[in-house]
């Protein structure tokens, strides 16, 4: 028994090693296919970061449950490795253990707690995995749906398998000490001896020799049997996240441990910013976007080599809860698929080898990354229908960035092929010839101050610079021509001039931050407006600025640094919030109150939550209404639903599957709420236009209205008046 054992163990252990070396070195040259990313800033704050979200697992934890179960998991894969040495050193002698710390009763307690651990938090993900397994017509709510099943529940037996073994053993090596009078002393083995007593207690000293040494070969052929598996499938991302994660979020975006929302990335030549005015000075081919796999950064690779496929993005995506092809965890499944199957064509040393290649790796080669969905690796419909609304990046336990590969296909298909959706014309245009999305004429964005009983200061007429005020009030496009968000700014103007506080707006020197084109793709037009704003941010010395969108809040606090200007950027909601703990502002609540009785919930942009973290200062302005009581949706803060507005997707039909605001409005009207409060004006058209289809419907009252936080606040102020 312990030749063959000792045999078989050390043959399957080399050629698995063998194996294993030769995968991670053609899984290290695929990632180098990647053009240049940068991302070794701040080496120290990167590793605490790696430190928090491994230690402390926070990524996980956002699922509490499973990231408990997890953290066991995964801690007794690091911490149990040391069982495996052991199990080497038992073939040759079953009595063995490690030097210095194999009997030392922490290591051991330690050890068997891990195991213990380990085996119910195991079952505990088998059993979630099994609950949630894709099944009828539901099959694709769950975030299983489309994952790769084989690969999971091999991982997961794979566990089990090694954790009984870890127990048998210790429950083993307890009787053979007791029978030989070497050991067994139940102190040492805490949690394991009634196995060993239990199971084995009829055993001779011979007898249970041979189990240790039966067990031992068994523990390690499962390790190794699973290292020659993923070694043959360096797709399995399931089981490579084990290795790939650390470096993955080690080389995150962001050094901070913030998720890669908020800013946008410029397109990058080379790891640098590409300089529009000089664009005839690139190189002729220089991708602008990503056309094909590797114009990806390495870290687009090493994402989609980690990707666990563990459906939580999926679970959370807008696009997909309605019924579109998108799908956050395919993208990024596809991706990888692609990937490794082109890589022999890419890795090739010349073209010779090329030719020789298999047919299945040419056809890779010759596939479009975008198209149509039985064409190409990436279905463009799915491409289009992403709202960018983030909720794939803050879910995602291993730091994944899909909005930035979504959005870097979208540059190329829109500056490159001139491929997208046709209602986009109607925006660039707008854009380009107008400064904004609506096409509207400049001269009436002061339209909506006409009718303010107090005279709203314009940059340039009323002021010479922004040094006379506190704040420019930034407007916005949809602030400026949209019915329904003019009512916003409006009750904005009317409260910063209640609470004292001076502000300025440009008027006609305003033009659209440019997020609706870099969101669509064309960075071409957001870089021409953005430039033009920046201009005028200068000469008026603009510093400090309120924004009651939240998409303009994003882009001017996030995206304007990238050419040079540091502003100071505050949502409406925050200072008004400030203003209100400040005594500037005072709601009351008065006997005939139409908020009296009434209950409010809160739609949560996804540019100003998920993006922006602004989660708070909206609510708690909320929740100081007097006489209105506040309901929160199932679905809000970082699991917040999109209305389905971002991404440009506000001027792009919605062709396919169900409506995202509908849905949304569903949720927000079983809340039993009286009101619908937003922060966005985008948000606020998406939401009152469901609400006006279920009120059409008869399935939401009449008496609904969506309004924003400030019109609510403004209402409770006006009554002290
Ligand atoms: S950003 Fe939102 S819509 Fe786009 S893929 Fe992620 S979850 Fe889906
Ligand atoms: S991208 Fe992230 S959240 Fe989505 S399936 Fe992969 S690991 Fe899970």
């Amino acid at each position: 028994m312990q030749i063959l054992a000792i045999v078989v163990s050390l043959a399957v252990t080399l050629v698995a090693v063998a194996l294993f070396g030769k995968t991670i070195g053609h899984i290290v040259s695929v990632i180098k296919l990647g053009q240049p990313a940068g991302r070794t800033d701040n080496p120290g704050k990167r590793t605490v970061t790696l430190a928090k979200e491994t230690l402390g697992h926070t990524r996980m934890l956002q699922w509490s449950h499973i990231g408990v179960m997890h953290w066991f998991v995964a801690f007794g894969f690091i911490g149990l490795f040391l069982t495996l040495v052991t199990a080497f050193g038992q073939l040759f002698d079953p009595h063995w253990a490690l030097p210095i710390i194999g009997h030392w009763f922490v290591f051991e307690w330690v050890s068997e707690a891990l195991t213990w651990t380990g085996l119910v938090s195991i079952i505990g993900l088998m059993a979630i995995r099994l609950r949630h397994l894709p099944k009828g017509s539901e099959g694709r709510y769950s975030r299983f749906y489309g994952s790769t099943s084989w690969q999971a529940y091999y991982v997961e037996y794979t566990i089990l398998g090694v954790l009984i073994c870890i127990a048998l053993l210790r429950g083993l090596e307890y009787q053979l000490g007791a029978v030989s009078n070497s050991g067994g002393d139940k102190f040492h083995f805490p949690m394991t001896y009634f196995i060993g007593s239990g199971l084995f207690g009829g055993l001779s000293e011979h007898g249970l020799e041979n189990a240790v040494y039966l067990v031992a070969m068994i523990k390690i052929l499962i390790s190794f049997a699973w290292m020659i598996t993923i070694s043959l499938n360096a797709t399995m991302g399931v089981a490579w996240h084990r290795f790939t994660a650390w470096p993955n979020i080690w080389f995150k975006r962001r050094a901070d441990g913030g998720t890669a929302l908020g800013a946008l990335q410029p397109i990058m030549v080379n790891g640098a910013p590409i300089d529009f005015e000089n664009i005839e000075e690139l190189d002729e081919d220089a991708a602008l976007g990503v056309g094909k796999v590797e114009d990806f950064t390495w870290k687009g690779l090493l994402d989609f080599t980690t990707c666990t496929e563990c459906g939580r993005c999926q679970s959370q995506c807008p696009a997909w809860n309605t019924d579109k092809p998108l799908s956050p965890k395919l993208i990024m499944m596809g991706l990888r698929e692609h990937a490794y199957a082109k890589a022999p064509y890419l890795l090739a040393s010349d073209d010779d080898t090329r030719k020789s290649l298999p047919e299945l790796v040419l056809a890779e080669q010759d596939k479009p990354l975008v198209g149509p969905a039985d064409v190409a690796v990436i279905d463009e419909e799915a491409l289009w229908a992403c709202t960018s609304c983030g909720a794939c990046v803050q879910q995602c336990p291993v730091d994944i960035e899909h909005v930035d590969a979504i959005m870097d296909m979208r540059r190329y298909q829109v500056l490159i092929e001139s491929s997208f959706p046709s209602e986009l014309n109607g925006l660039f245009k707008g854009l380009e010839n107008k400064g904004n999305p609506w096409n509207m004429n400049p001269s009436g964005r002061m339209d909506w101050a006409k009718d303010l009983p107090f005279q709203v200061k314009q940059v340039g007429t009323d002021v010479e610079s922004l040094d006379e005020v506190e704040y420019l009030f930034w407007v916005g496009c949809a602030g400026a021509f949209e019915d329904r968000a003019k009512k916003t700014t409006q009750a904005v103007a009317e409260l910063l001039n209640i609470a004292g506080v001076t502000f300025a707006v440009l008027g006609d020197g305003e033009t659209c931050t440019g997020d609706p084109a870099r969101r669509s793709g064309n960075e071409f037009v957001f870089q021409q407006l953005a430039m033009q704003n920046a201009e005028v941010f200068k000469e008026t010395g603009v510093r400090k600025v309120v924004s009651t969108c939240a998409h303009c809040f994003n882009t001017l606090k996030n995206e304007y640094s990238q050419l040079g200007v540091e502003l100071d950027v505050i949502h409406h909601t925050q200072l008004l919030n400030r203003l209100v703990r400040d005594g500037k502002l005072t709601p009351v609540a008065p006997a005939d109150s139409s908020l009296n009785g009434q209950t409010i919930t809160y739609h949560d942009p996804c540019y100003l939550g998920r993006h922006n973290q602004v989660y708070d200062a909206p609510r708690e302005l909320l929740d100081i209404i007097p006489g209105a009581q506040y309901a929160e949706m199932p679905r809000n803060q970082t699991k917040s639903f999109c209305c389905g507005a971002g991404g440009a997707r506000m001027w792009m039909e919605e062709k396919l599957g169900t409506r995202i605001n509908l849905n949304r409005t569903t949720e927000a009207v079983e809340t039993g709420a009286d009101k619908i409060a937003t922060g966005c004006p985008f948000c606020r058209v998406m939401l009152s236009d469901g609400l006006t289809a279920k009120q059409a419907d008869g399935s939401a009252r009449e008496s609904v209205e969506v309004q924003d936080v400030a019109q609510l606040l403004l209402a409770s102020v006006k009554r002290g008046e």
